[in-house]
């Protein structure tokens, strides 16, 4: 597992990189990973079995599902959006590594004996939070995403309902 300060630090220094200061939207991120990696990232919404927020599945090498439960709040959705795309970042994704091959579409049962490496969610929930923290211009020592699921802020609210309206569409 990488040190913590090492992922915080990959994540800044992509945000450099992709010319991103805060304050940035998810998408922002999301359209500067493609086109640096040249892959292609589709989001799905999906109704998910308890306690499973979002999957990440490499379909290629060059393409990727990002499956995010369909009924929780906005804020919560972007998170989990974060925290796949940390698994993306990071490389931990890869059509070898699915595990399991998709055949009729996804079965959230069998999904969820997969990507279960304590590690590899460590770093990407650390990816999440610091990002999410960076992105909103937040200036404190660690983002607390229960507290801020909690904080209403209608503006920024909007926005993600603008921002999952857009990716149902
Ligand atoms: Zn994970």
């Amino acid at each position: 597992m990488r040190p913590t300060i090492l992922i915080k630090d990959a994540a800044y220094e992509a945000c450099r990189v992709y010319k991103l200061s805060p304050p940035f939207k998810t998408d922002q991120f999301l359209v500067a990973l493609q086109e640096e990696r040249e892959l292609y990232i589709e989001m799905q919404p999906q109704l998910m079995p308890d306690g499973t927020f979002g999957l990440c599945v490499a379909e290629s090498k060059t393409q990727y599902v990002i499956f995010y439960h369909s009924l929780s709040s906005l804020l919560h959705r972007e998170a989990t959006i974060w925290h796949e795309l940390g698994h993306i970042f990071f490389d931990h994704v890869t059509p070898r590594r699915n595990r399991f091959r998709l055949k009729a579409g996804y079965d959230p049962q069998r999904a969820l004996s997969v990507f279960h490496d304590t590690a590899e969610d460590y770093e990407a929930e650390l990816f999440a939070r610091t990002m999410l923290r960076y992105a909103l211009g937040y200036n404190t020592p660690d983002y607390d995403r229960s507290l801020a699921a909690r904080q209403r802020d209608p503006q920024r609210e909007s926005q993600l309902k603008h921002f999952f309206d857009e990716l149902a569409s």
